[in-house]
């Protein structure tokens, strides 16, 4: 692990030293809340930061992305892919576990080529949290409020400057170049251990039970009529998983040209909680019921994610409970689930 200390006051500079070779995208805000965009001077954006509305998942898994283009009679066919580097600044430690989990997901088995592309361009330069970003998040519960991976470089706020932990050789070249950047002292690493070990009381653990119990209990949770109870009050508006910095199914269609010489082939965001989603051909829907999408999208987040790729499929950034309009929340549900399966587990020891 190596640190590097910059003073506050150089980070203008150090945007603008970036800014030479990369695009530079950062939390800005935007009507009261705060969204990744590009950024061209410091003032712009803020580091200290709640969630933003969408995380930085779309910079690698665009809302729309054109995957290749075509011509009808079959004589010219090629992949549409021109990512520019760039430098994302500020990512909470909940959205690096978003991104560490996405890498797995578009990497095994088969390789998605237009994800591979996009994060070999994307440099992610992580800001440690000190606050909850909002009464919903809960990453203290899901082992996600500390960034030990996947960081190009990560920043550390020390009051008059900035410490950096340099994640990858990525990340050392950032810093290559510029002037304003230091050695660590004695000082300055007892500073940082500080701040560390302050942070941990003002994150409450919100789940009523161990993050590790999670899988098992959905497992024994999948007939339990509280998925009734969701599916009865749930919109199907798909608001919580287009947020959501670990969904990612998408749908694609070709839009063929006017002149009918050739056309694009186009990836587009979907949504499990959207009836359309699970209809085939015949219009048979496999999973016509609310109840049954709300189950699979819960399921999909604390247990069919971590059997496939080994990572919990919920980062506790507690964006889907801040844009659910009916309040469904998986802090809620959660330990709703946990209540209802121990009441039924003593009922059971009281019967024998
Ligand atoms: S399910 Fe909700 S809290 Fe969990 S990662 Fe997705 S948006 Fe965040
Ligand atoms: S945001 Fe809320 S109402 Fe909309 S689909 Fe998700 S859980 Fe249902």
């Amino acid at each position: 692990m190596s640190y590097k200390i910059m003073p506050k006051s150089a980070l203008n500079d150090w945007v603008q030293h970036l800014r030479q070779k990369f695009t530079i995208v950062a939390p800005k805000p935007k009507h009261g809340q705060f969204v990744f965009g590009e950024v061209t001077d410091a003032s712009e954006f803020a580091l200290d930061y709640p969630s933003t509305v969408l995380p930085p998942k779309k910079y690698l898994v665009p809302t729309q992305e054109e995957l290749l283009s075509y011509s009808l009679d079959g004589s010219h066919f090629e992949m549409r892919t021109e990512p520019v580097p760039t430098v994302v600044l500020g990512v909470h430690t909940c959205d690096l576990h978003g991104i560490k989990l996405l890498d797995r997901i578009f990497s095994q088995g088969y390789t998605d080529t237009h994800y591979k592309t996009r994060r070999n361009s994307l440099y992610l330069v992580s800001y440690e949290c000190f606050e909850p970003c909002t009464e919903h998040s809960f990453c203290r519960s899901m082992g996600t409020l500390s960034a030990t991976d996947t960081f190009d470089l990560h920043i550390i706020n020390l009051g008059e400057d900035f410490a950096f932990e340099i994640g990858t050789q990525k990340g050392e070249s950032l810093l290559e170049g510029f002037q304003s950047i230091f050695n660590v002292t004695e000082v300055d690493i007892e500073r940082i251990n500080t701040v560390h070990q302050e942070k941990w009381q003002r994150f409450p653990y919100r789940l009523d039970f161990d993050v590790t119990e999670l899988a098992e209990l959905l497992t024994n949770s999948y007939t339990s009529t509280y998925w009734d109870e969701l599916g009865d009050i749930c919109l199907g508006c798909g608001m919580c998983t287009q947020v959501c910095p670990t969904c990612y199914c998408f749908d694609i269609h070709d839009e063929v040209d006017l002149t009918l010489d050739g056309g694009h082939r186009v990836r587009t965001w979907d949504s499990c909680q959207i009836r359309m989603f699970a209809t085939v051909a015949g219009g048979h829907n496999f999973r016509a019921e609310q109840a049954a999408r709300q189950r699979h999208r819960f399921m999909r987040k604390g247990k069919y994610q971590e059997d496939a790729y080994g990572l919990v499929g919920c980062t506790g950034c507690g964006r889907c409970a801040q844009a659910c309009l009916v309040d469904i929340t998986p802090v809620k549900t959660f330990n709703e689930l946990y209540k209802r399966r121990n009441n039924i587990a003593e009922k059971e020891t009281e019967a024998k």
